[in-house]
């Protein structure tokens, strides 16, 4: 669940940059500066953000309830900032007021290199957001936005004084700012947000239907994690091309990591048809905040769609005997076949009095939604705190709806299998 305490991190860096932009504001400011250059400011308050959430800091997945959150927030912060940007351009005064000196307010190179990072910045949004283009595609033209960044930085300390003043409240904000930006985008581009590597080689690969098992032996230390979290999965190899996240299907305690791979694309195809036994794999993490253990409800309702299973996975594979939480668990695929590991999940629930596994399958007519939760569940929906990882559809009609129906917001933790 995204968490409040990341939001509120970046509303008062942006509250406090309105209020000290609107307090000291300069006597010759035209409304229509005040107000232009306040949207660019805020603006690139919104990139530094967004290149601080890049460098994937422990603070601020506790800040923000996991990398997939932050991942989230860095879109949208990422989206208004462009948005922002070009409100400021069409907005901003091409003239210099009555009086304001133009050899000492000169607008060279500042109005151009604002053009190019706008430009740049625009067409970063426009990929960003055309799912089209697939994601290694994206991932390394997505690298240019850093040069975008310092371009930004170069078009405001560049700015003429009676746009941006350095020394004023709301200046020193922005270039303090700056420096944290620049700190954090050197951090991330020298790879330095990576999390340590653990090395493994392959021990199996299993054909599942439509996915995966890979199971991994570490060749020193085991990576430690907690149930729910995901890793970087790096297979050796030139033809391996980027790291992909997965969550760690096995539990803490086994001697071997398991990964449950659907088959969508490109690599996870190759995984399927080519990863032999006996290869390396570099894993780093663990990282994401979805952990149904530390919360304060002992009632909870855990929902899966289709490979959304994986988290639940490895929950249920490390809970131990005193664990004495009620879990419902309402597993949803197409059909019997699909519903990878679905024998594994009826013994452990047959062993264990706290668990009821509801298996849906929709070729039967039976989804994951909140008038069958209704029927299954002994008591009204607000009694249990949710745990869900499925589509985005499926995840995002079950939280409209446990809403009208009363449950808290807080009551429901999501895992979302995208960052882009
Ligand atoms: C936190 C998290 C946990 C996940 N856990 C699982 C899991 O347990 N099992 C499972 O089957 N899938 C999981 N996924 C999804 C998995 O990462 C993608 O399905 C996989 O990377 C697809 O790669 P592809 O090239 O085969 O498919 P493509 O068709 O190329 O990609 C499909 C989608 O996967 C995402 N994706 C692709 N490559 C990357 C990458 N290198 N880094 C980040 N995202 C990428 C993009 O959103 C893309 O749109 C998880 C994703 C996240 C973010």
């Amino acid at each position: 669940m995204l968490r409040l305490q990341g939001i509120n991190a970046v509303i008062a860096v942006l509250v406090a940059f309105v209020v000290l932009h609107l307090v000291f504001v300069p006597e010759q400011h035209s409304i229509r500066t005040t107000f232009s250059t306040l949207l660019g400011g805020t603006s690139f308050l919104l990139m530094t953000w967004s290149v601080v959430l890049a460098t994937r800091l422990e603070i601020f997945e506790e800040m923000f309830g996991g990398l997939d959150r932050m991942y989230q927030v860095h879109r949208v912060a990422g989206t208004f900032t462009a948005v922002f940007a070009l409100v400021h351009f069409f907005s901003i005064p091409k003239e210099l007021p009555a009086g304001v000196d133009p050899v000492l307010n000169s607008t060279f190179p500042s109005a151009q290199i604002g053009m190019a990072a706008m430009v740049l910045l625009v067409i970063g949004l426009f990929v960003a957001l055309n799912r089209k283009i697939s994601y290694s595609r994206w991932r390394n033209p997505h690298k240019v936005m850093a040069f975008v960044y310092i371009l930004v930085i170069g078009h405001f300390m560049n700015a003429p004084g009676i746009f941006f003043e350095q020394f004023s409240a709301a200046g020193i904000l922005l270039i303090v700012a700056g420096l944290i930006g620049m700190i954090a985008l050197v951090y991330t581009m020298f790879g330095m947000n990576k999390r340590t590597a653990k090395h493994f080689t392959i021990e199996a690969v299993n054909s599942l239907e439509r996915a995966t098992e890979v199971v991994l032996k570490p060749v020193g230390d085991m990576l430690k994690f907690k149930p729910g979290q995901f890793a970087f999965v790096e297979i050796q190899g030139k033809d391996w091309s980027e790291p992909h996240p997965f969550t760690i299907a096995s539990a803490p305690d086994e001697d071997r990591l398991r990964f449950t791979m659907k088959v969508l694309g490109d690599w996870t195809r190759k995984v399927r048809e080519e990863l032999q036994p006996g290869g390396e794999v570099v894993v780093r993490g663990p990282y994401g905040r979805f952990d149904a253990s530390k919360t304060s409800s002992k009632r909870q309702v855990w929902i899966a769609g289709g490979i959304g299973l994986t988290p639940f996975l490895s929950k249920l594979r490390a809970m131990d005997e005193e664990d004495n939480r009620e879990v419902h668990f309402a597993y949803a695929a197409r059909n019997k076949e699909e519903a990878i590991f679905i024998e594994e999940l009826e013994a452990i629930a047959t062993d264990r009095h706290n668990i009821t596994i509801y298996p849906l399958f929709s070729d039967e007519g039976d989804f994951a939604r909140i008038d069958v939760a209704k029927q299954k569940l002994p008591d009204p929906l607000t009694d249990y705190e949710y745990f869900i990882c499925g589509p985005k559809p499926m995840v995002e009609g079950l939280m409209k709806d446990l809403k009208k129906e009363g449950v808290k917001r807080k009551a429901i933790h999501v895992e979302a299998f995208e960052f882009r």
